[in-house]
């Protein structure tokens, strides 16, 4: 409930931290670690983990049994307590086959159906509302305009240092780097194009900060970057994929495959006629989740694309299926003239909350101007490109122009990419 409350007030709780000493701004971060901590180090917490261990041991016989039992539990509670499913015939779950009976969820339909889609079960005040372009990897630590270091702040209890993705410039480079050393060895973790920034600052100095380990989530990550992010930081760069719907996970193994978690979802691989591919076959990713019964989604097309490993064991032993999913969304850094330097990820964050935009990008016509281009979905388009427009103009300065326009169609490039942000250099292709 709390959290709920919390989540509401966000813009105006960032404005007053903001304004805090950095003493209180390392307390306050430190209070919010606590409370999510109390939530995270639970005593449920640990025997949860215990049963997942266990799990990495199953055989394929116990994930199909559980699968099966699992996707049969969350269509009756779905069909039982959701008014977007109450129409649904029951299916008894012979197979997981037996999913094509329903159809697949676009991101549309769900998009348009997001209040129908909730659980009756769940009270209205527990309910957390989170968007895919929410994350906490893009927690506005540090105030926009402070330009000294200290671009950090310490979330004691769960030992955690939280680095402002939005200070990020040459000029701050070096303090970057200085923090970096002074706590190498430790773990890191963040969104792989901030990372990649980071890795470049270190390896123009001729020098490496060996961490323990790298994890990446939130964006792709690409060959170039994790070459660049292992090679600075000396450490195995560990990728996952997953999505704020709850409703598919993909985690890398310590021998670099990537690992559908079977008893957090299951997954089909279908074509554009929503039929099963062939191995080795691209396809969508198709999700019917296991632990979102706030918001359970069944044969979710949540539009990225992959294809299932032809050579299904892994040297890890783990049975679970493989997958290469496929790298589609990609973007520039944005780099203004003064130096400063914004990750997709940073930029992202001034989406937050609009609704009724099918795509958005950010055009870098020249020097000091952005313009946002946005297709809308819905009627309320224009109201959200003003609150992005007023969110960005923030983010970048007085020294920036944002402007912004509706379009048709959003910049395409080769292989189908729809970045976020789009260079001078880019456009000119
Ligand atoms: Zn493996």
């Amino acid at each position: 409930m709390i959290e709920a409350q919390l989540r509401a007030k966000g813009p105006a709780l960032q404005r007053a931290y903001d304004r805090m000493p950095y003493s209180v701004q390392n307390f306050l971060t430190s209070a919010r670690g606590w409370f999510l901590t109390r939530n995270r180090y639970a005593p449920g917490m640990y025997s949860y983990l215990r049963e997942l261990r266990r799990h990495e041991k199953w055989s394929t016989e116990e994930i199909a049994r559980f699968q099966l039992n699992s996707i049969q539990r969350i269509a009756d509670y779905a069909r039982q307590t959701v008014p977007f499913y109450s129409n649904y015939a029951r299916v008894a779950f012979k197979s997981p086959d037996d999913l094509r009976k329903y159809p697949v969820l676009t991101r549309e339909v769900v998009s348009q159906n997001s209040d129908r889609l909730i659980s009756s079960t769940l009270p209205a005040h527990e309910c957390i509302r989170v968007g895919t372009r929410v994350t906490l990897f893009g927690s506005r630590v540090v105030p926009p305009e402070r330009e000294q270091p200290p671009f950090w702040t310490n979330n004691y209890l769960e030992r955690q240092m939280l680095m402002s993705i939005f200070h990020l410039s040459e000029t701050n480079a070096p303090h970057y780097i200085a923090f970096l050393r002074r706590n190498k060895g430790k773990v890191l973790e963040g969104f792989p194009s901030v990372l990649g920034i980071l890795a470049d600052f270190v390896l123009r100095t001729g020098t490496t900060i060996p961490m323990q380990a790298v994890f990446t989530d939130g964006e792709p990550l690409y060959p170039f970057l994790r070459e660049n992010i292992e090679k600075a930081f000396g450490a195995t760069a560990f990728d996952l994929y997953g999505n704020t719907e709850y409703a598919g996970l993909l985690t890398q193994c310590e021998k670099g495959q990537m690992h559908a978690v079977p008893d957090y979802a299951y997954l089909e691989i279908l074509n554009e006629n929503d039929q099963p591919v062939q191995h080795d076959e691209e396809g969508y990713l198709v999700w019917t989740g296991f632990i979102n019964d706030a918001m359970p989604l069944i044969r979710y097309r949540i539009g990225d694309r992959g294809c299932w490993q032809p050579k299904q064991s892994c040297s890890c032993g783990r049975p679970f299926p493989v997958v290469r999913p496929t790298i589609t969304r990609d973007s520039d850094t944005l780099r203004c003239p003064d130096g400063r330097l914004f990750s997709p990820r940073a930029l992202n964050q001034s989406l937050k909350g609009a609704t009724a935009l099918r795509f958005c990008q950010l055009v870098h016509e020249r020097p000091g101007h952005l313009l946002i281009r946005g297709v809308a979905s819905q009627p309320s388009a224009y109201d959200d490109l003003m609150g992005i427009q007023k969110n960005l103009q923030k983010i970048l300065g007085p020294s920036f122009t944002v402007t912004s326009t509706l379009v048709d169609a959003p910049i395409v490039r080769a292989g189908g990419k729809i970045p976020l942000i789009i260079q001078p250099a880019a456009t000119a292709v």
